[in-house]
């Protein structure tokens, strides 16, 4: 048994420079920190990350959630054995005792389980994939960069809020690096050429911004980069819709069209014609279940479709999901839930339907790279962290490397691959 002997927490910058819980666990001399990402699309139902509210930081001070950690947490957490993660994720959620988070803060709670899992690793002088994975951990996910933004994370017209970039046909998950990379460069060429410099600004995940009006336009522009490096075929495209962000009373308002659920999925129908789409994240909004259902069932046995919004990481919701087949894959963001063993929970409950699950970080990051771990202990195969651009992105891309330097030839990248 190792013992937890100390708990501190404070209030940090985010990619965004918004406040976030920074947390450090002692068991001893050893320490274990973590920092929480913060998103700017999120969920009605994800967790309830805790703000002030008050003057400082236009409100978004995270004081509270500090105070959560050192005086309401700490007292129950110093003694415990930093090996037993579930424990002490089960004791966080009982502390808490609500069924969003909204008590102690997500924030303030996710923050002390990612720094436990981390200290148990040090102290085990193990990897986080292997302690957090086991001996099985040894997939390295496919990294879906998002090299062109829209939505809520950049200035420009574009509705659908991340184009990303699959390169599927790496050997390995440090050649696909470097396949996304160059085309992010090539990219940034082709948008030089026909936009001005203007469209090559970057967003909140790194990926470019420019001030596009068609909805193809992004499409056009990163297929004609793949086919300059002699990728095509090997490096495949997705989005992330995040529906809910242009959804109102029951439609749809795609680059200044109005459409219902029925017209929106006959225009992804066409995109997937079109382009070497792989997989649709949030195609529809977090409430129009019916038309999550919908396009499973129209458009499942091409494409994945991804769960984000509409399940938020909660097992609960995720098993809904199944039960109505309501998707075929489900978003993983441990701060949408809050714990590591509840994260665990629902990959696994995924997993076990058959469904994909896609790691992802949060539009506001800081240089953890925690995620880079937790997708390879879990065999997900699948990860978004944004594009090849910006120290908060590439940080976990850089993790994984490492990782599959670790593994050697035990490493596989990628599922079905
Ligand atoms: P967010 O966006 O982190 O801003 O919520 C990411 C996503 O929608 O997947
Ligand atoms: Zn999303």
């Amino acid at each position: 048994m190792f013992e937890i002997s100390e708990v501190h927490a404070r209030e940090i910058l985010d990619s965004r420079g918004n406040p976030t819980v920074e947390v450090e666990i002692y068991a001893g001399e050893y320490m274990g920190r973590a920092s929480v990402p913060s998103g700017a699309s999120t969920g009605k139902r994800e967790a309830v990350e805790l703000r002030d509210g008050d003057e400082r930081f236009h409100g978004k001070g995270v004081k509270k959630a500090i105070e959560n950690i050192e005086k309401k947490i700490a007292p129950r957490l110093i003694g415990m054995d930093v090996l037993a993660q579930r424990k002490i994720d089960l004791m966080l959620i009982a502390l808490d005792g609500t069924e969003n988070k909204s008590n102690l803060g997500a924030n303030a709670i996710l923050g002390v389980s990612l720094a436990s899992a981390r200290l148990a690793s040090y102290l085990l002088e193990m990897p986080l994939y292997k302690y957090l994975g086991g001996t099985n951990a040894h997939v390295l996910p496919v990294p879906f960069m998002n090299v062109i933004n829209g939505g809520a994370h950049a200035g420009n017209d574009l509705s659908i809020q991340e184009h990303m970039i699959a390169p599927v046909g790496a050997k390995n998950f440090r050649e696909a690096v470097r396949m996304g990379s160059e085309v992010y460069h090539q990219l940034k060429e082709v948008l030089k050429n026909k936009y001005g410099r203007n469209a090559i600004n970057v967003g909140d995940e790194g990926g470019f911004a420019p001030p596009m009006k068609e909805l193809e336009e992004p499409f056009e522009a990163i297929s004609q980069a793949i086919e300059e490096m002699g990728y095509t075929g090997k490096v495949k495209l997705a989005i992330d819709s995040a529906a809910s962000g242009f959804y109102t009373d029951g439609k749809y308002t795609v680059q200044g069209k109005v459409k219902s659920a029925g017209e929106l999925i006959d225009v992804y129908s066409e995109l997937i014609s079109k382009y070497p789409l792989i997989l649709l994240e949030d195609p529809l909004a977090e409430d129009d279940w019916e038309g999550f259902i919908d396009i499973t069932a129209k458009l499942g046995n091409k494409v994945q479709i991804v769960g984000d919004d509409i399940f938020v990481t909660n097992p609960k919701l995720i098993k809904e999901g199944i039960e109505r087949k309501a998707a075929n894959a489900a978003l993983i963001k441990l701060n949408q839930i809050g714990t590591v063993t509840e994260t665990i929970e629902a990959v696994d409950m995924a997993h076990r339907a058959g469904w994909r699950t896609f790691i992802s970080h949060r539009s506001g990051e800081t240089a953890d790279d925690f995620i880079a771990d937790f997708a390879v202990a879990v065999n997900s195969g699948q990860i978004k962290s944004g594009a090849p651009c910006r120290v908060d992105r590439v940080e976990k891309y850089n993790q994984l490397m490492r990782i599959e330097e670790e593994l050697r030839e035990t490493a596989k990248y990628a599922i079905n691959a």
